[in-house]
């Protein structure tokens, strides 16, 4: 039981009530959060942590839900979104970005100012925070590694910078253990803005030619397990693309992908994981591993 309400904590960040998830997915699914803020700044962020922990409200964060499944009977507590902390600055040859700056707008930010380093990025939907806890990137690069620096705000309320070697992330994998992103900065390398964006628009055209980006999707259901097999030829092998459950298909372009054909929920969506996952083990031997992050209620 709260002993306050949160529109009255001296923090004044901006919070609305059971606000629907869905519209924050990229999948589309998801119901309300009890409480849903939005700071605006990293040292807003990071007062608000404190204040919920105060209070004792389980809170999470969530970036540009390109990632993540919030369940469909909605989450207690605070859900911490950083849609409204968007600023990129420009640092030397770097570029420091708060965590709720867009991975387009980082992508654009570094093209513009002829910094090359982020051209991996080119089409992959989030923001800094969930794109650095998921290590979002391409086979073999991950955002981590042109990082020099993330200031994280730990577990028990520090807040420190830290460089990739001392947090140590893997594959899709940001290896925070429940720190948070505020901001981060990243060392780039000047290169000639057209060669840049020619990298650019190679990645946006393979892309667009192997994945279902123009459909509601969260990305890549599972982690490619480690050797030569991806996670979705395995999946394809095992007869799944084009299977559906209620409202969610298996996309016939990358089985990876699970797309919103239109009022499928989460639920259905983890029933479509679990027969993947079993229809993958039973054919191949190999137990995939989720890369869509599941939340529970
Ligand atoms: C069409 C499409 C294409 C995609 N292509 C790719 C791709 O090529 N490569 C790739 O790697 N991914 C890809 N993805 C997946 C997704 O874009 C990435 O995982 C992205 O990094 C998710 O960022 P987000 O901000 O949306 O995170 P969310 O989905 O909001 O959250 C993901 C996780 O990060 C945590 N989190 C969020 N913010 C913070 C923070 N500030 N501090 C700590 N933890 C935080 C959340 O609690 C959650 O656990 C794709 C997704 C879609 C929809």
């Amino acid at each position: 039981m709260l002993t306050t309400s949160p529109e009255t904590w001296p923090e004044k960040v901006p919070l609305r009530r059971e606000e629907p998830l869905s519209q924050w997915t990229t999948l589309r699914v998801g119901g309300p959060a009890e409480f849903f803020f939005e700071p605006g700044r990293p040292e807003d962020l990071a007062a608000l942590i404190d204040r919920c922990q105060a209070e004792g409200i389980p809170w999470r964060m969530l970036g540009g839900g390109a990632n993540v499944l919030p369940p469909d009977e909605g989450v207690r507590g605070a859900v911490i979104h950083t849609g409204g902390m968007r600023r990129v600055f420009r640092e030397g040859d770097g570029l420091r970005a708060w965590a709720g700056a867009t991975l387009p707008q980082l992508v654009r930010a570094a093209a513009e100012s002829g910094l090359s380093g982020m051209e991996n990025l080119a089409g992959v939907p989030g923001h800094v925070g969930g794109g650095l806890a998921m290590n979002a990137g391409t086979a073999g690069w991950g955002m981590w590694d042109p990082l020099e620096e993330v200031v994280l705000r730990l577990r028990d309320g520090d807040l420190i910078s830290r460089t990739r070697g001392e947090v140590g992330p893997g594959y899709r994998d940001g290896n925070l253990d429940g720190s948070v992103v505020l901001e981060a900065l990243f060392r780039l390398e000047p290169a000639p803005k057209k060669e840049i964006q020619a990298r650019i628009e190679s990645f946006l055209r393979r892309k667009r030619d192997t994945q279902p980006v123009t459909l509601s999707s969260a990305g890549c259901a599972f982690k490619n397990p480690p050797g030569d097999s991806s996670a979705g030829a395995l999946i394809e092998a095992a007869g799944l693309k084009g299977a559906r459950e209620g409202g969610i298909l298996v996309s016939e372009k990358h089985a990876n992908f699970l797309i919103q054909e239109g009022g499928g929920t989460s639920s259905e969506v983890v029933t479509l994981l679990l027969r993947m996952e079993k229809a993958v083990e039973e054919d191949s031997g190999i137990r995939l591993h989720r890369e869509l992050v599941v939340w529970s209620a």
